[in-house]
């Protein structure tokens, strides 16, 4: 599997970084972010290193597919049962700070810190 040694979030799937997972499968892993916009906000990552949505093709639409399934799946276990945002931060204009393709899922009652 792709890895990057110098990737924050790849350490934290090589259990270097310490992380709150939430839910973990051979392909994917979520963890709760560590500076949360919302009651509940995780993020979903694929174990594979993947810099970001625009490095995907054709070949990652399982994977991303599978991502996206998650985050209801996820939400319900989490508790969250009044509706979320799930946003993927693309590149510098994207404001994407950790080159790891990732997606944000927040949700729990209002008002939020940010978004
Ligand atoms: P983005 O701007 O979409 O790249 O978001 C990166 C997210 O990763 C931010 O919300 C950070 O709070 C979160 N983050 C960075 N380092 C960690 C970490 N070690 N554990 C959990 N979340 C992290
Ligand atoms: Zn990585």
């Amino acid at each position: 599997m792709t890895h990057d040694a110098n990737c924050i979030f790849c350490k934290i799937i090589a259990g270097q970084i310490p992380s709150r997972k939430a839910y973990e499968d051979e392909e994917l892993l979520a963890f709760h972010d560590i500076n949360p916009w919302a009651p509940v906000h995780v993020l979903i990552i694929p174990k594979a290193h993947v810099a970001t949505l625009s490095d995907t093709g054709p070949e990652h639409a399982a994977m991303l597919g599978r991502m996206l399934a998650l985050a209801p799946r996820l939400m319900a276990e989490l508790g969250v049962t009044n509706g979320y945002r799930t946003v993927i931060n693309t590149g510098p204009d994207g404001g994407q700070e950790v080159y790891h393709l990732h997606m944000h899922v927040m949700g729990g009652p209002r008002p939020w810190l940010k978004g």
